[in-house]
């Protein structure tokens, strides 16, 4: 009588311990092995966003977490607090209409990372960009080493809004720190002797609007405009200013934005004379 009992209990104890064993039981039925894995793979996130929310601690998260924008995390200030409002797996709701490297719309494709700041303010004496605090940086840094870490990024992945969307974005603004980022490995800046001598070369001379077209959408921004808007190149040369050249950022193409622009986008300064008709081909770094 106890065995007829306990028999049935220990098959059913027998069933749990080979579904524990066979991993992602509540997936068993239609999963049967998962002990094969394929070296052809890599994370789906291939980007790290940054933002400014424009607004204060407490609209930021209401926004965030209520309307329909979201981020995967928020580094709120007084005292810096990361919030992870989506899981890393998820899609946030961050990038909008968005291109970068020939992908667009890349939510799918990105982690977005929203920092509570000001953004600017406009008075009757110009546009005032308000400055960062260090201490929301310090907490910005070693979680963007964490996630390009986990992801396998490199540090040219972590870009800015305006980058991805030149023609409506801003953030996150000409006085975010890029150089102390990527100082610290996590984003990245021009090599100071490169730029020195491509401003050498060029003696103050702009190259043609063509080659920065070309070059621009080499290092990654889209050149095409939303309808009604003709001052695309313009919007992404200004984008391209505030992360590398913030002291002037109002789009008109110049010789140091040039050396600037060459000094990150490889074989790209001996294509100027492609542009300009030199018998002489431009002399290049090695
Ligand atoms: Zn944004």
């Amino acid at each position: 009588m106890r065995w007829r009992l306990l028999r049935p209990l220990r098959t059913f104890s027998g069933l749990v311990l080979i579904c524990l064993t066979l991993a992602g039981c509540s997936r068993g039925l239609v999963v049967d092995d998962t002990t094969l894995t394929a070296r052809g793979q890599d994370s789906r996130v291939q980007y790290v966003i940054l933002h400014y929310t424009s607004s204060d601690s407490a609209r930021a998260r209401n926004t965030l977490t209520l309307g329909e924008v979201s981020s995967h995390y928020l580094i709120d200030a007084n005292p810096p607090t990361i919030y992870r409002l989506v899981d890393e797996s998820r899609r946030a709701w961050h990038a909008g209409d968005s291109s970068w490297q020939g992908r667009t719309w890349l939510n799918a494709s990105s982690i977005g990372i929203e920092i509570v700041h000001p953004g600017y303010r406009d008075t009757s004496q110009g546009r005032h960009w308000q400055p960062w605090d260090q201490a929301q940086i310090d907490r910005l840094i070693p979680l963007l080493q964490d996630i390009l870490q986990r992801h396998g990024l490199s540090p040219e992945r972590v870009i800015g809004h305006s980058d991805i969307a030149p023609q409506r974005k801003l953030d996150p603004g000409p006085l975010f720190p890029w150089q102390q980022l990527a100082e610290a490995g996590v984003a990245i800046w021009p090599d100071a002797a490169r730029v020195a001598h491509y401003q050498h070369l060029l003696a103050g001379q702009t190259p043609p609007l063509a080659w920065f077209e070309m070059v621009l959408e080499r290092f990654g921004y889209s050149l095409a405009a939303r309808p009604g808007q003709t001052d695309a190149t313009r919007n992404v040369i200004a984008a391209f200013q505030m992360r590398f050249r913030p002291a002037r950022h109002d789009g008109l193409p110049d010789a140091q934005t040039a050396a600037i622009l060459a000094a990150l986008v490889p074989d790209s300064f001996a294509e100027i004379s492609r542009f300009t008709g030199l018998a002489e081909p431009a002399i290049d770094l090695p």
